[in-house]
C-alpha cells in the first residue's frame, strides 16, 4: 500500500533493514531497533530467520560478478538474521546515514557501522539503497500479511 494518511503526511516511505549474522551474534538487535525507534521511524514488520542460498543470491544479485560474492553469500547464510521493514519520511536515505559507510573503517562515529563494526565483511547491518531496491527487497523477504499498518500516537509529535 503506497498511501498512508498519518498526521497530515500522505506518503510513508518504507525500507528494508536487516541485522546481519554478526550483529545477531554480537547481541546488537535491541540496540539497532532502539536507534530507529528513537529516531522516530515506525517498525511495520520483523522476523528472525535463516536465509537460504537462493534468497541470498537473489538479494545480493547486483554483486554476483564481484570477487567477494561467494564470501558474502556464505556469510549472510551462516546464521540467523533479523529482517525488518521500517517506514517514515525519507527513511531509505536516513537509515543509510544512520548505518554509516559500507566499510566500518570509513564509517563515522555515531553510526551503527562506525560504532560497532571493524571490517567490511562483517559490517553488522544491511539497508536498501534506493526506492527500487527497497521495494524489491521488501518483496523478497516479506509477504503482505507480515507487514502491519497501524497508527502510532507519537507520529503526531514527529510529523
Ligand atoms: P552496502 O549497501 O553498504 O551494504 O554495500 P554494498 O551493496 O556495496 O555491498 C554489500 C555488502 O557486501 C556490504 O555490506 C559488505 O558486507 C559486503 N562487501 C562489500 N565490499 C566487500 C569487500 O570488498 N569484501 C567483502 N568481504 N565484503 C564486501
Ligand atoms: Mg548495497
Amino acid at each position: 500500500k503506497d498511501t498512508d494518511i498519518m498526521a497530515g503526511v500522505t506518503f510513508m516511505e518504507k525500507t528494508f533493514l536487516m541485522v546481519k549474522p554478526d550483529g545477531v551474534q554480537r547481541e546488537l538487535i535491541g540496540e539497532i531497533v532502539s536507534r530507529f525507534e528513537k529516531k522516530g521511524f515506525q517498525l511495520i514488520g520483523a522476523k528472525l530467520m535463516n536465509i537460504s542460498n537462493e534468497l541470498a543470491s537473489e538479494h545480493y544479485g547486483e554483486h554476483k560478478e564481484r570477487p567477494f560474492f561467494g564470501e558474502l553469500v556464505e556469510f549472510i547464510t551462516s546464521g540467523p538474521v533479523f529482517a525488518m521493514v521500517w517506514q517514515g519520511e525519507n527513511v531509505i536515505a536516513t537509515a543509510r546515514q544512520m548505518m554509516g559507510s559500507t566499510n566500518p573503517a570509513d564509517a563515522a562515529p555515531g553510526t551503527i557501522r562506525g560504532d560497532f563494526g571493524v571490517t567490511v565483511g562483517k559490517n553488522i547491518i544491511h539497508g536498501s539503497d534506493s526506492p527500487e531496491s527497497a521495494k524489491r527487497e521488501i518483496g523478497l523477504f516479506f509477504n503482505d500479511s507480515e507487514l502491519i499498518e497501524y497508527s502510532k500516537l507519537s507520529n503526531n509529535w514527529i510529523y
